[in-house]
């Protein structure tokens, strides 16, 4: 090679050095030393090889600048030998046609600097390090054989074992699930299904599986966790966070969706919901199911004669008979203005007509006192057991829609059940 004797002076340094050409691209030539630093047969390689396209990315800039860096450039290297860092000094040829840098590995004293003895990791890692210690997100790493080697200051934050306590210098796993799930079963349950997430993470290390569980946490709290675990490579990596609050609001917000404001009672949404449940329920397993229609008669009466506040008074003691005459499996909804409906699972039309004249007495029986009145209040109830031809819930409520009508026709104050054949109303 021609440069062999222009370059003879680089094997009498002692550091790494490279002769990299005009526009720091490729290298021309390299010393013994930087080649046992940075690999075999280096000349005519392109800097990304060497160092990733990060660490050529900068060094193609301080190299193209006006003037060069006497300071030394620490940067963070993806090497054919795995991630490094590596100190660059960079000093023009005199001739002008070449560069020449002057390498220096920082691995040595990044471990010095923390203490303890680290792979192939640099000061970018300490960094990253640094960054998942304190991320707002619980991360916790084990090896294969679920040994921790790594928790955050989140997980500890909400996992960890109290300041006075002894805590284990590696991660205590079979301990965490006793605190966290003190209850038995539920820990035998959570275990269950965290064995699960690990065969289907570990059979696909692309997949990321998701598990939500109420844990007890360092702070005696019970707390909503959601966990993402996955494996990269063979390390077990978990990530997890508090979704008490967002879940509390869910909840919160769910509940005010399906609730009637005046009476607290289920609104018409949650009443089709819930029937529409009990229906597939019944029909699977061959159980009976019965819909009540319930309106308040003359009810426009009690608002024009005593007010709209009086009325809403009235609406809030119905409800609150029907619930107290109904058993807990049993649901009673607002639907609008004065009528409620009612889900009445596991029972037929026989047990239907006994629930309905129960509640007839209920609301009539006796009056409701609103102040210094006492009102009377009375009620027409249509009546709808499940019948074999029914294909949804929808069919049910309108017998029962139909049993009303005709209660309603027939002069209020009574139930009427109306069956799926033959199409006639049965007076109660
Ligand atoms: P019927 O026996 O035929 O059912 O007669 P009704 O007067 O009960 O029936 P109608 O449907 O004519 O009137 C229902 C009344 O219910 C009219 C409306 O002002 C009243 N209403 C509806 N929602 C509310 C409410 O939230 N509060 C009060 N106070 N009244 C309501
Ligand atoms: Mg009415
Ligand atoms: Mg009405």
């Amino acid at each position: 090679m021609q440069d062999a004797g222009r370059f003879a002076w680089l094997d009498l340094v002692h550091a790494p050095v490279l002769v990299v050409e005009g526009e720091g691209r490729r290298v021309i030539r390299a010393n013994a030393s930087a080649v046992s630093l940075v690999g075999d047969q280096l000349d005519g390689r392109d800097l990304a090889d060497l160092f990733g396209a990060y660490a050529a990315g900068r060094l193609h800039g301080l190299l193209a600048g006006p003037r060069l860096d006497t300071e030394e450039m620490v940067l963070y290297c993806r090497t054919p030998f795995g991630l490094a860092t590596f100190g660059f000094k960079v000093a023009r040829l005199p001739e002008g046609d070449g560069t020449v840098v002057t390498l220096r590995d920082h691995r040595e004293s990044a471990a010095a600097r923390r203490g303890r003895p680290l792979p192939a990791v640099d000061d970018f890692g300490a960094k990253l390090e640094d960054i998942v210690r304190s991320l707002p997100v619980g991360v916790e790493i084990y090896d294969v054989n679920m040994r921790e080697l790594f928790f955050n200051a989140q997980s500890d934050q909400l996992f960890g074992l109290g300041a006075g306590d002894q805590t284990p210098a590696y991660g205590d796993f079979d301990g965490w699930w006793e605190r966290a799930f003190p209850d038995d079963a539920i820990r035998a349950e959570v275990i269950r299904e965290w064995r699960s997430c690990m065969d289907a993470v570990r059979a696909d290390p692309r997949t990321v599986q998701d598990a939500e569980w109420e844990v007890l946490c360092r702070d005696g709290q019970t707390r909503t966790i959601l966990f993402r675990f996955r494996f990269v490579g063979d390390t077990y990596v978990v990530v997890f966070w508090d979704v008490s609050e967002p879940r509390r609001l869910e909840r919160e917000l769910r509940h005010l969706a399906v609730t009637d404001e005046l009476t607290g009672l289920c609104n018409r949404r949650r009443f089709f919901e819930e029937a529409d449940r009990a229906f597939r329920i019944a029909v699977a397993t061959s159980s009976d199911l019965s819909v009540l229609m319930m309106d308040l008669d003359h009810f426009k009466g009690i608002n024009d004669s005593h007010g709209h506040a009086a009325g809403d008074a009235v609406l809030r003691e119905v409800a609150g008979r029907c619930r107290a005459a109904l058993r807990a499996r049993d649901l009673v909804a607002r639907m609008g203005g004065e009528e409620f409906a009612v889900l009445l699972p596991n029972t037929g039309a026989a047990g239907a007509r006994l629930v309905a004249e129960n509640l007839l007495e209920a609301v009539a029986g006796v009056p409701v006192t609103v102040g210094e009145m006492a009102l009377e209040v009375r009620c027409s109830i249509g009546c709808a057991a499940l019948a074999a031809d029914d294909r949804t819930i929808a069919a049910v409520i309108e017998r029962a829609d139909r049993g009303l009508y005709a209660a309603k026709a027939g002069g209020r104050n009574c139930v009427v059940m109306w069956a799926a054949e033959p199409e006639e109303a049965r007076d109660g």
